[in-house]
C-alpha cells in the first residue's frame, strides 16, 4: 500500500529503514528476501489515542502489555496520553518519568503527548523543546482529579500560546454544562446523559479558540455525527482544524449494546446507527482525518463488572488489537479499500503527531511494516488479546483481515506461530520530528 496506491511491489530494507521501493520483477540485490504472497504490506499503523497508564496506575495498562498488543495489531508507533499515569505528563520531569517508566519495555515505538491543566502554562514551552507531540487538555471533567479541564479562557490562552510555538493541542471535547449524571444498567439512560450538544457546545469552543488565536487543534474521539458539518465549515474557513474518531463508534451502534454492558462504556458514548453512518460519511469525506484508538482500560473490577452501572464503571474501550481489524470490517462492506484505511490509521496519524519517519512505505522512512491478509476472518476470543486486562466489547465479534506479521524498523516482532511479539523488545521512545 503505497502512497500513490496499491500495486505489486517490493520493499527493500537496509539497515532500519526503507531504501528502495520497486516493481514486483524488478531485480533487487538483497541478502534475504521474504515473499508475501498476495498478502497486503501496510506501513505500521500510527496511533496517536493510547492511554498507557505507567508510572502510577500500571495495574490499568502498561508500556510493556500495551505494546504486545499494539505490535499483534500491526500498531508500530504509539503516541501515550499524559493523564491516567501518576504523575501526568504536565511538566518536564513528569515527561522524563514516563520515559524512564517506559525504557527497555516497549515492543512499538512510543512518543508521548504533554498535558495542558490548569497552572501549567509555563511548562508548555519546555515540554514542547522536550520533544512532546503536542498537548491534550480537557473541556470537562476528565475522571481523575490530577488533570483537572481547562475553561474557555484557560483554552484560549493555552491556544495562544501553543500557537506562538506552533505545537499542536489536542481536546477532549465535550462541555460538562450539557451533561447530567448518569446511574443504573440501562444504556438509553447513560447515553441520553452526554448528547450531541455537549460536543457540539465543547467544539465552538474550540473553533473560538483557533480563530481567534491561529492555534492549531484538534478534536479528539469525536463521536457526535452533527459536529462534522461545524468542522467542515472550520476547516474551509482556514481555521486549523483537524479531528479524529475511533474504531468504536464506527463499528458499534447504541442499539446493540445491552443493558448493564459497560465494556461497551466511553466518553463520549457510542450512539446510534444512524449517527455511526454520518460518522463513516465525514471520515469518507475527508472531514475526519485519522481513526485512533483511544485505547483507555482499567481493572475489571473498574468496569462495574457485576453491577453493569454505567454511572459507576470507568469510560474507555481497550482496542490497541483489534482496531485495525474493527475498522477493515466495515470499510471494506462499505466498498473503501485498504489504501483509505491506511490514509486514516498510519499516513493521517503520523503528520498530525508530527512523525515524518513513520506512515507510509516510502524511501527514507521507518522500515515499519505490516503483513495484513485483509480476507482472514477470526472471531475475538478475549484469552488471545494481550492488553493487561482482556474485557473488551468486541468479544465473540467476526472480524474480516488479521495481521500476520509487524515489522519495527526491519526488525520482525512476531512469532509467526502464534500472532504474539518474541524476543526482546526493541521498540525506541521518539521525538516529534
Ligand atoms: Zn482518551
Amino acid at each position: 500500500m503505497l502512497p500513490d496506491g496499491t500495486r505489486p511491489a517490493v520493499v527493500a530494507v537496509s539497515g532500519s529503514a526503507i531504501a528502495a521501493v520497486a516493481g514486483y520483477g524488478d531485480p533487487l540485490d538483497a541478502a534475504r528476501d521474504v515473499d508475501l504472497g498476495d498478502l497486503a504490506l501496510l506501513p505500521g499503523l500510527v496511533d496517536t489515542h493510547v492511554h498507557v497508564n505507567e508510572p502510577g496506575r500500571t495495574e490499568w495498562e502498561g508500556f510493556a502489555t500495551a505494546t504486545r498488543a499494539a505490535a499483534a495489531g500491526g500498531v508500530t508507533t504509539i503516541c501515550d496520553m499524559p493523564l491516567n499515569s501518576l504523575p501526568p505528563t504536565v511538566s518536564v520531569e513528569a515527561l522524563a518519568g514516563k520515559r524512564a517508566a517506559a525504557a527497555g519495555k516497549c515492543w512499538v515505538d512510543v512518543a508521548f503527548w504533554g498535558g495542558a491543566v490548569p497552572g501549567n502554562q509555563d511548562a508548555l514551552r519546555p515540554l514542547h523543546q522536550a520533544g512532546v507531540t503536542g498537548f491534550k487538555c480537557f473541556l470537562i471533567d476528565s475522571g481523575v482529579p490530577e488533570f483537572p479541564p481547562l475553561d474557555p479562557a484557560g483554552l484560549r490562552s493555552a491556544l495562544g500560546e501553543l500557537a506562538a510555538m506552533d505545537a499542536l493541542l489536542i481536546v477532549h471535547a465535550e462541555d460538562g454544562a450539557e451533561v447530567k449524571a448518569a446511574s443504573g444498567r440501562d444504556y438509553g439512560s447513560f447515553l441520553a446523559s452526554r448528547p450531541p450538544v455537549a460536543e457540539r457546545r465543547a467544539i465552538e469552543k474550540v473553533i473560538g479558540a483557533a480563530a481567534a488565536t491561529g492555534g492549531r487543534a484538534h478534536i479528539v474521539h469525536l463521536s457526535a455525527a452533527e459536529c462534522v458539518a461545524m468542522i467542515a465549515g472550520a476547516k474551509a474557513a482556514g481555521i486549523a482544524l483537524t479531528a479524529e474518531t475511533c474504531p468504536h463508534y464506527l463499528y458499534f451502534a447504541a442499539e446493540q449494546v445491552p443493558d448493564g454492558a459497560t465494556e461497551f462504556k466511553c466518553c463520549p458514548p457510542i450512539r446510534d446507527a444512524v449517527n455511526r453512518e454520518a460518522l463513516w460519511r465525514g471520515l469518507e469525506a475527508g472531514v475526519i482525518d485519522c481513526v485512533v484508538s483511544d485505547h483507555s482500560p482499567c481493572p475489571p473490577e473498574m468496569k462495574a463488572s457485576g453491577s453493569g452501572d454505567f454511572g459507576a464503571a470507568w469510560g474507555g474501550i481497550a482496542s490497541l488489537q483489534l482496531g485495525l481489524s474493527a475498522v477493515w470490517t466495515v470499510a471494506r462492506r462499505r466498498g473503501r479499500t485498504l489504501d483509505d484505511v491506511v490514509r486514516w490509521m498510519a499516513s493521517a496519524p503520523a503528520r498530525l503527531a508530527g512523525l515524518p519517519a513513520k506512515g507510509a512505505l516510502a524511501v527514507g522512512r521507518d522500515a515499519d511494516l505490516v503483513a495484513f491478509d485483509p480476507d482472514a476472518t477470526y472471531t475475538v476470543e478475549p484469552a488471545a488479546l494481550l492488553h493487561r486486562h482482556p474485557v473488551t466489547p468486541y468479544a465473540g465479534r467476526t472480524l474480516t483481515g488479521r495481521v500476520r506479521q509487524t515489522w519495527l524498523r526491519g526488525t520482525a516482532l512476531l512469532d509467526p506461530d502464534h500472532g504474539a511479539p518474541a524476543g526482546e523488545p526493541v521498540g525506541q521512545l521518539l521525538n516529534r520530528g
